[in-house]
């Protein structure tokens, strides 16, 4: 079995969920605009870095989501993201801080780690580079709200970093989030793993995994007011038994995690 940050972060925020997606088939419909804008962007990336025409790429990548199904949201519409899009490349290139050599190399690179039992975990990074000079792994986002900064540190406690520091053993890792608002912005937010954080990380992947495979999959429906996740979680139809809920939500395709491997571009 292969496991990916995606599956076991799913199984941590609530095991019922796990279940839902990664052993019955029940997944997402792909009507967000964000999540899919966020692949065409990451795909006019590495035009970018490549040296090639970034905004054709975008474009041509976006215009494949022409679609009226698509629900979108906050003022939202496919020009208004384009032309986001657009903007925030153009502030890449102005602000120069990110630099990555060998970009066939060094962009959306698949590493493997081996678990106990035979199991895999599998991550793609986004980048390995340098920001301001300094070399370390990159993690890019597309966001509608900035990133929180404060307290000093909060970043260290990022899981998605903490684990690909783990499976990459680079220590030094940062996001680039690209923050789509009426005035688009970059931020470039750097932090440090540590050891024992990356040590912790893995005893957490075996833990999950065992817990996993020991077939353990109780609902933690996080119902408490006002942090209640289950508002947001896309099986919530399958908990309550929501037949409109579940068609508008869900599709359902059993044997489809040969395509998790998409999954690291929905964090
Ligand atoms: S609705 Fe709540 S309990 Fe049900 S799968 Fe989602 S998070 Fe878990």
């Amino acid at each position: 079995m292969t496991y990916s940050h995606t599956q076991i972060a799913q199984y941590l925020r609530c095991p019922r969920s796990y279940r839902y997606r990664y052993l019955d088939g029940w997944r997402e419909k792909e009507t967000r605009p964000a999540l899919l804008f966020g692949r065409c962007f990451e795909q006019a990336l590495g035009a970018y870095f490549r040296r090639e025409d970034c905004a054709v790429a975008l474009f041509n990548e976006w215009a494949k989501y022409q679609e009226p199904q698509l629900e979108y949201s906050h003022g939202d519409s496919w020009e208004r993201m384009f032309r986001q899009g657009v903007q925030l490349l153009e502030r890449l290139a102005q602000h120069n801080r990110v630099e990555i050599s060998h970009p066939s190399q060094n962009l959306q690179i698949k590493l493997v780690r081996p678990l106990a039992k035979g199991n895999d975990f599998v991550a793609y990074l986004d980048a390995i580079g340098k920001l301001d000079g300094s070399r370390c792994l990159l993690e890019w986002k597309t966001t509608t709200s900035r990133y929180p900064e404060e307290p000093n540190g909060l970043l260290a406690l990022d899981p998605q970093l903490m684990c690909y520091s783990w499976i990459s053993g680079i220590s030094e890792v940062a996001i680039v989030a690209f923050v789509r608002k009426r005035f688009c912005d970059i931020q470039y937010l750097k932090t440090t793993i540590t050891d024992q954080q990356r040590e912790e990380f893995g005893r957490l992947v075996e833990a999950t995994v065992s817990q996993i495979e020991g077939g353990q999959f109780l609902p933690h429906s996080g119902i408490r007011f006002p942090q209640n996740g289950c508002t947001s979680c896309p099986q919530l139809g399958l908990c309550l038994g929501n037949q409109q809920l579940i068609e508008s939500k869900l599709v359902r395709r059993p044997g489809a995690s040969d395509l998790d491997w998409l999954d690291h571009l929905m964090d």
